[in-house]
């Protein structure tokens, strides 16, 4: 019994040996692989945490972002176009005494050029002499122009004389313009009318301080002329044809011109900054 249980515990330990020899190396290759494993996981997984650039930045030159909408290109107020209305066999308003509206917006438009010349800006007039353009030739003039605003020169029939009143197209008189594709003609001042009002109030003030009894605000009016412009566009009406001569209107040209010619300048800054 006790050889048998010597025998067999000898041969049961041999067993048993080979057994627990194999196991243990088995476990303790196990424990070091997945310890190895474990230390090259825990370090794969922090190395990118521990330099990872911050969320949404660019990965890579490539992945640079760029803005949804490129800047807005910089305009400059270069021209004036300057629209002496009436002319030819359209003689405008005529007074009693023979003063017609459109010699006397012809004598304000060339001193006028004269004035805004001085600002370093640019000057068209739709016409020189005693033609008589259309309403669309005038506004395509104009319109061809880049960096431009028109004005229109009118004398009129009533009205306190030695007075002036400048006007803009009123919102909503011309229907919005679409979004896309070509502006209809008649739609081309739509866009243009908040400017349009900023240039009448500074024309509007300049000539309330040197023309009593005028408005100090400007007047909001549809213009047939100004409908058609795709560009801050005003119209300026000077009273008026019922004066018995000129010589009271050719007196007041100077000071409309130099008058026009400093709100254009104040106007300058405001559209440069793009209307702010
Ligand atoms: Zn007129």
């Amino acid at each position: 019994m006790g050889k048998h249980r010597v025998s067999r515990r000898r041969r049961d330990s041999g067993i048993l040996v080979n057994v627990r020899r194999r196991l243990i190396l088995f476990l303790f290759l196990f424990i070091v692989a997945a310890g190895q494993f474990l230390l090259a996981y825990a370090q794969t997984a922090q190395a990118p945490a521990a330099t990872a650039p911050e969320q949404g930045a660019p990965q890579t030159p490539g992945q640079v972002p760029v803005p949804a909408q490129p800047a807005p290109p910089s305009h400059t107020l270069s021209m004036v176009v300057l629209d002496p209305a009436h002319g030819g066999a359209d003689q405008g308003a005529r007074g009693l005494s023979g003063i017609s509206e459109s010699d006397v917006v012809l004598t304000f438009a060339r001193l006028m050029r004269i004035s805004l010349e001085g600002q370093s800006l640019r000057v068209i007039l739709t016409r020189a002499a005693n033609e008589d353009p259309s309403f669309d030739d005038r506004s395509k003039t104009a319109n061809a122009q880049r960096g431009a605003i028109f004005i229109t020169l009118h004398v009129s029939s009533t009205g306190q004389p030695g007075t002036v009143r400048v006007y803009s197209e009123a919102p909503g008189t011309t229907p919005p313009a679409p979004r896309t594709g070509l502006i209809p003609w008649d739609r081309a001042q739509a866009g243009s009318v908040d400017l349009s009002r900023r240039l009448a109030e500074l024309i509007q003030i300049q000539m309330a301080q040197r023309f009593r009894g005028s408005p100090e605000t400007p007047l909001l009016a549809p213009v047939r002329q100004l409908r058609t412009i795709a560009a801050p566009a005003v119209a300026i009406e000077v009273s008026s044809v019922s004066l018995p001569d000129r010589g009271p209107l050719d007196q007041m040209a100077p000071a409309i011109a130099d008058g026009v010619a400093r709100a254009v300048a104040a106007f300058r800054i405001i559209y440069e900054s793009g209307g702010k």
